[in-house]
């Protein structure tokens, strides 16, 4: 019945794929399979992996996850600028769902976290966008694993303009000091860190400095893509 209301709905107000705007089919969710095929995936589900090496010697992470190559000019870059910047945040939830249901497939230690902390967005830049990109990825990551989701404890205190055009060394420090914790409640914890893109890797190693500093804290990242 669900499936029949769904598809009439769709009849009356069909959904585009957020990458090419081709009409969906009624089993595509946000991304059309096609779109979704060039997307490339990294062999992340490998331990030790390149992503969890761009974190040596900046702070101490237990796994890293990154899903696909980010590429610029290629599909994933439209998918991510739909998400950021076109108020298309399910594209983010539906990515992360697929990702989750595959790392549970393949008994990941991902999967075994206590709690799903997205990377914060100041204040000011969340009213702006009117959500933050990072919690619609850990919704989709809930949705399948019934991790709950912490965006309280984590803070961000200073809305640092976008770093695209900055040197490693210049992210580096424009993130630092920027977030904060605004409770203890993450103490003895294992946190998955959660975000976008990762570049530099810069912003997720101040958020997970943060962290680290409470008591028997562990933390591990997710992210869609890494550049
Ligand atoms: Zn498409």
């Amino acid at each position: 019945m669900k499936r029949i209301w769904t598809d009439l709905l769709r009849l009356f107000f069909p959904k585009s794929c957020c990458v090419c705007g081709r009409r969906l089919a009624s089993e595509e969710k946000e991304i059309c399979l096609e779109c979704l095929s060039y997307f490339i995936r990294t062999d992340d589900d490998r331990h030790p992996n390149e992503t969890e090496t761009l974190f040596i010697g900046k702070a101490y992470i237990e796994n890293a996850y990154a899903m696909y190559h980010y590429d610029k000019g290629e599909h994933i870059q439209r998918a991510i600028h739909a998400l950021k910047y076109h108020g298309c945040p399910r594209t983010g939830y539906e990515l992360a769902h697929i990702a989750a249901s595959e790392l549970a497939q393949a008994h990941s230690p991902l999967c075994d976290v206590d709690v799903l902390v997205p990377v914060p967005l100041h204040p000011a830049k969340k009213r702006q966008r009117g959500y933050n990109q990072a919690e619609w990825i850990a919704r989709g990551l809930a949705a399948v694993w019934g991790t709950p989701i912490d965006t309280r404890s984590l803070v961000r205190t200073r809305n640092n303009s976008t770093q695209t055009h900055l040197a490693p060394n210049e992210r580096w420090e424009n993130t630092r000091g920027i977030f904060r914790l605004a409770r203890p409640d993450l103490a003895g914890k294992h946190v998955l860190l959660i975000d976008d893109v990762i570049t530099t890797g810069a912003t997720l190693s101040h958020c997970a400095e943060i962290l680290l500093q409470e008591e028997g804290t562990r933390v591990s990242i997710f992210a869609l893509a890494r550049v």
